[in-house]
Formats: C-alpha cells, structure tokens, sequence
C-alpha cells in the first residue's frame, strides 16, 4: 500500500489496513457504547494498558479506530486521534500538551473559533505572541526562553496568505518546539505536511474530508517529527511503548478520555463515505477555484481577488512549491458601489451560508458575519474590508458557477 497513489490507498483502505470481518469491504459501523471481556484478566490487562482493546465508547471504538487509521496513512503518519469536530480535536491538543507559563507563536490569520479558543487559553495563563507568518524573521523574532509551540493555518481564511511553511518547520526543529499546522483548507491530497516539519497537523473533517456537509469530526495526526522525549510534560504513564506515540497518548488519555469530546460511530462512517472521493472533489474545486477567481480578477465590478493561484497573489510562487493546487477558498471585494449583501442575494446557485469544504459553492458577506465580534478595527488590520466576500468554491459545473455571477452582476 506504501507505493500506490492516494486514493487508491484510501478507498482501498478499509479493506486492505483494517480488514474488516466477513470480507466486508467497509469497516461496520458499531455502536455499542461497552465491550465484553470473556476473561476478567483481559480486562485487567487492557485497563493497564497492557493490552489494546476497546473498553469504552468515549475512549475508543471500532469505527474511530478505523478511521484514525486511514488518516495515519494519508498523512504518512505515526498515528492518528478523531474528536466530535476540528474545535474539540484542537482545543484538547492544547490543553493537552501545554501548561500555564508556556509561550506560544500563534499565526496572526487564524479561524475566528480557534483564536477564540485562544483568547481563552491565555486567560487560563497561557502566553500568547500573533505574528505575521509569511514570514519566517517574525515567528524567529518572537521566540523565547519558554516558548514551547508554533500553531498556523496552511491557507488563511479569508485573506488566503500562505504561511512561509517549511522555513518555520526548519526554526521549530532547531529550536525543539512543537510544529502544529491547521491543515484543513489544504487536506493531505493537497499538501505533505511532513515534507515542511510538521509535528502534528489538525483538521476538521468536517470540511474537505467529509465534504457532505452531514457529518461533524475532527482529527490530529502525529507526523512521527517531533522528538517527545524533549516534551517535559508527557507524564510518566503516557512516556510507554513507542515514543513516537508519546504525544498522541497524552492527548487520548487527556483530551478525548478525560475531557469526553468523542467522535460517534456513525459521524465517523459518514466521514469515510466521504473521504474516499476528496482527491476527485479537490480537483474540480480547485479547477472551479482557479477560473472563478480569473474571472472575478478581470470583472470591472470586482475591485480586488484574493487566491493564492494568481500571479499577484504574494505568495503565488512558494503556495507552488507547497500545495499540488491552490485550494478551494478565495475572497473579492466588489467595487465600493456594488452592495455585497445585494450581490449575493441575486447569485441563484451559489448558497449564502457559512461553512466551506462543501460540494456546493457557499458565500458570506466577511465583515458582516463571521468578523463581526472582531470590530473594525481588528477587521481592517486583518485586511478585511465592508465589501469583501468570501467563497468556498464546490464542484458543480464551472460554466453554471460563471453564469450565475454574470447574471448576478448584470443585476447590480
Ligand atoms: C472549520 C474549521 C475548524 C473547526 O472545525 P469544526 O469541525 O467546524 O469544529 C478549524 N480550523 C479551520 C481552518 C476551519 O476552517
């Protein structure tokens, strides 16, 4: 399986790394909450872990377990632990790996939750610096004593700056901390993010893994960089067997264990189902991604595009090097005479919804939505204007999409 293509692997992945009983071709789903040991002593020795085995519904299942592993080998991993949802897989590494006193570089483009999520940590004593980082000299700048971490998106939402990716791995490794990279606008078809030194990359599945809209999950994945041996924090019971699961066992036992948010059985089946045609649905995304954005680019009611695939996007050579395409996610402001929220409710196809990752073609009004705790002034240091849109781009049709804005303009 090591050798073949990516999906090849995954839709072959239940069948060949799992194998399910009977011959099916589709891990079951089970649902059952308890499992029975025959013999008290298999129980004993599971218990202390001794032995794998599934105990309890909120710590592991057959259908969990499946899907971590088929993300392990997507992402060329070590190991893989699933949440209900990208928020609860990434607030529970966190809590999981960090103490009052530690610093933290944060990207200063991040998901509205996730810098939420942030602002709490810091009130439970975390220290938090927000750089720039496109640019490698900031995140240097801002490392100190007892900076443990480094946390970015691959793509940020809804700018779409790029984040100056492998350098930022290269500093992480010489300066031992713990690489985390936010991979879901860049799921591993479009991105190897152990080629750049990632030690762990969070996603939600939610979004391009699942693609449906129907199933909410989230996942982190050990890329076996980090050395956990430099990690003070692994307490001794979790510092067993590999070490290279060292990190990912503190996060199972404290994150999912201890803190309950589980993904259920039948989330995780959905997720599967879906995954196995993201590499077909990125392809006609990104497609559909790239001459939408072309178009809105030379469209006179358009006043700026943002999509790492044009040339004047500034960081279009090096999201080359990184990304097999530019993504799903682009944003524009329409000129200061056209109303967006106008605009938007003559598009006929494309859906006013929050949410991206989707089939369907989905678009907001930023300012007005998901930046609007934010405040202007926040909003205008992040480069979001009161007439930007942002779409996350589906896989219909490319000339229905295009029809739809020409009449939607034609309109305003
Ligand atoms: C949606 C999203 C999340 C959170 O995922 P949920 O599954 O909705 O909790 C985290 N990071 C990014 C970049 C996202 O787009």
């Amino acid at each position: 399986m090591k050798n073949k293509g990516f999906t090849t692997r995954l839709v072959h992945a239940d069948r060949l790394i799992n194998q399910p009983a009977h011959g099916a071709v589709h891990e079951p789903t089970t649902n059952s909450v308890l499992f029975e040991f025959k013999d008290v002593a298999d129980l004993v020795s599971a218990f202390q872990g001794k032995k794998a085995a599934h105990m309890y519904g909120r710590s592991s299942s057959g259908s969990a377990a499946a899907l971590q592993n088929i993300l392990t080998n997507m992402e060329q991993g070590v190991g893989a632990v699933t949440f209900s949802t990208g928020m609860a897989a990434i607030s529970a590494t966190f809590i999981s790996l960090f103490r009052a006193g530690d610093h933290l570089i944060v990207s200063h483009f991040l998901f509205g939750n996730s810098r939420n999520f942030l602002d709490t940590f810091r009130e439970l004593g975390i220290e938090i610096t927000y750089v720039d980082v496109t640019d490698v000299a900031n995140v240097k700048a801002a490392v100190k004593e007892n900076t443990k971490g480094v946390f970015l998106e691959t793509i940020a939402n809804p700018v779409t700056q790029v984040a100056d990716l492998a350098a930022i791995g290269q500093l992480c490794a010489e300066q031992g901390l713990i690489y985390m990279i936010d991979t879901t606008m860049t799921p591993s078809y479009l991105f190897d993010a152990k080629s750049v030194g990632a030690s762990l990359t969070l996603a939600s599945l939610t979004k391009y893994y699942a693609g449906h809209g129907n199933a909410l999950g989230g996942v982190v994945v050990d890329t076996g960089v980090y050395d956990w041996t430099k990690h003070e924090y692994i307490d001794a019971r979790y510092r067993v067997a590999d070490v290279n699961l060292w990190g990912l066992t503190q996060i199972r036992k404290k994150g999912l264990r201890d803190m309950g948010a589980t993904l259920a059985p039948e989330a995780a089946h959905a997720i599967s189902v879906g995954m196995e045609t993201m590499a077909l649905r990125l392809e006609r995304t990104c497609h559909n991604a790239m001459q939408l954005a072309s178009y809105l680019h030379n469209h006179p009611k358009v006043a700026k595009v943002n999509y790492p695939g044009l040339s004047d996007h500034p960081q279009h050579f090096i999201s080359r090097e990184y990304f097999k395409h530019y993504g799903g996610i682009l944003s524009f402001d329409l000129q200061a005479d056209v109303d967006c929220l106008a605009f938007l409710n003559e598009l006929e196809l494309v859906l006013a919804a929050t949410h991206l990752g989707d089939t369907r073609t989905l678009a907001l009004p930023v300012a007005q939505t998901i930046y609007y705790d934010n405040g202007a002034e926040q909003r205008k240091t992040m480069g979001i204007s009161d007439n930007m849109i942002r779409m996350s781009v589906g896989i219909e049709d490319t000339d229905d999409l295009i029809a739809d804005f020409e009449q939607a303009f034609a309109k305003v």
